[in-house]
Formats: C-alpha cells, structure tokens, sequence
C-alpha cells in the first residue's frame, strides 16, 4: 500500500516538472533588447542589447548645467537657468532624449508598452547612487484622473514603484494631484510653457511634504515646466528641498523641436 503510494506521488512529481519543463518553453521569459528586439542571453537589470546601450548618451556630472542637468559641452549653467528661477533645487537625468531613449520612451507612454518600466527605473535607480542624493521621500508626476483612465496607467507612478522598492525609499502616492488639464504643450516657448502649467498642481497633504526633502520622478525633461510647476507646490507646502530625476532630457537645442513635435505631451 505504501509503495502504491509513493509511486502515484512520484508519478505525480514526473508530469509536475514535465510541465513546467513545457510551460517555460510555451511562454519563454522575455528576454529581448527592448528597443531593437532582438534576443538577450540571459533575463538582465537593464533590458538593452550591448549595441543600443552603446548608442545611449548618458550624462556625466562633468557635461551638464548644475542646476537643471541638460547636457552641455563642459559643466555650467545652461541659459534657461541662467534666466529664469527654477522653483527645484537640482535636475538630473540618465540621458539625453534622442535615438534609443526616444523610441523607448514613445513606446513606454504612448505604445502600451507599461513592461519598459523596469530598465528605465533600473537605470534611473544607479544614477541616483551615483548622485549621492539624500532623499526622504519619492513623488511621481500626477496626471488628472480623465487622462490616466485614457492612457491606463500613470507611466511615472510605475517608474516611482519600481524606483522605491529598488533603493527602498518611501514612495508618497496622495500628496500632491493635478487640478486642472492643462492645453498642449506644443508649439509654446519656455515662458509660455512655465505659464500654461503654472498652478495646476495642488498638495493635498501638507503634513507629508513640509520639512522634507523631496524628489520628484518624471520621465522627461523639457524645458522643467512640469517639474517646475510642482516644484512650487512643494515648496510653498514647506518643502526642505526638491530633487528631480527624469529618465531623459532634450538637449538644449534641440528642446524646442521636441515641443513641437511632441503632440501628446503632458
Ligand atoms: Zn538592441
Ligand atoms: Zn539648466
């Protein structure tokens, strides 16, 4: 009796494996370059090939303004932030918003493509090590509930998970919401744009925010009228201070390109 039952469990243990054996080769774990799609070695941090990293531009502390990040030839202050008041204390961001950070972006925001948010916080997470930051407390960029039912999901919210539970920092989700949709971004200057954004942040619960160094995840960097917008709604809240880290930012010539043709901007 005994080893009729061993015998049935030992059947029973082959067909487990063997089916999980045939599940792995039905659904292969997704193992390909997210942007030129061709397949990886192995499962990894960052889901790029060896040649789209490659063609990535990251930006070093030694070639960016020191205030907003945007790439530079040498270290400096860039001339929107030379002209304006930024309401943040400091921006940084991984790369430069061309080639491979576009196409991945686009495909992260607009394309249903929710998954890349994982390398992009991965990458986004070492260049906050790299920074050194001293952070209390992670905000994404709320979007207002009309447009998050119509994209499905908070493209930042999902960077500000991923980023949080990767260097386990709190991540604050009820702070802070968007209070009025604001008109296309496109074909508006840098003050146009600080304008049109201006006041359509709002903070909910002070309590969370006053006193507290705070830092702000968004995807791209523009002009920082977005990351400005809300930053003026920390502060006034009794905010320490306000880090922002994006995945990418426009290159300075560039930026106002991007705005044109950026139709579905935030
Ligand atoms: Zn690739
Ligand atoms: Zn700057």
């Amino acid at each position: 009796m005994n080893n009729k039952i061993s015998f049935a469990q030992k059947l029973k243990q082959f067909f487990k494996s063997l089916f999980k054996k045939a599940d792995k080769l039905v659904f292969p774990p997704n193992i390909k370059c997210l942007s030129c799609y061709r397949d990886l070695p192995q499962k990894q941090e960052i889901e790029l090939c060896e040649d789209c990293l490659k063609k990535i531009r990251f930006i070093n502390e030694d070639c960016c303004c020191k205030v907003c990040g945007t790439r530079l030839k040498q270290t400096n202050i860039c001339s929107n932030c030379s002209k304006n008041k930024r309401n943040f204390d400091i921006a940084r961001s991984v790369c430069v918003y061309d080639e491979i950070a576009v196409k991945l972006i686009i495909n992260f925001k607009f394309n249903g493509a929710p998954y890349i948010h994982k390398t992009l916080a991965n990458m986004m997470a070492e260049k906050y090590l790299n920074l050194k930051w001293k952070c209390d407390e992670v905000l994404f960029v709320p979007l207002t509930p009309k447009k998050q039912k119509k994209r499905g999901y908070n493209q930042t919210e999902l960077l500000a998970k991923h980023f949080c539970e990767k260097l386990n920092l709190p991540l604050v989700c009820d702070a802070i919401i968007k209070t009025k949709e604001t008109k296309q971004q496109s074909n508006l200057g840098f003050v146009d744009r600080q304008e049109n954004i201006k006041q359509s942040f709002k903070v909910t619960e002070k309590a969370k925010i006053k006193g507290k160094n705070v830092l702000i995840i968004d995807d791209v960097f523009t002009t920082g009228a977005t990351s400005g917008a809300i930053s003026r709604s920390l502060k006034d809240a009794g905010a320490k201070k306000v880090f922002v880290l994006t995945f990418a930012s426009t290159e300075l010539k560039n930026q106002f390109e991007f705005i044109k043709n950026d139709k579905k901007d935030k």
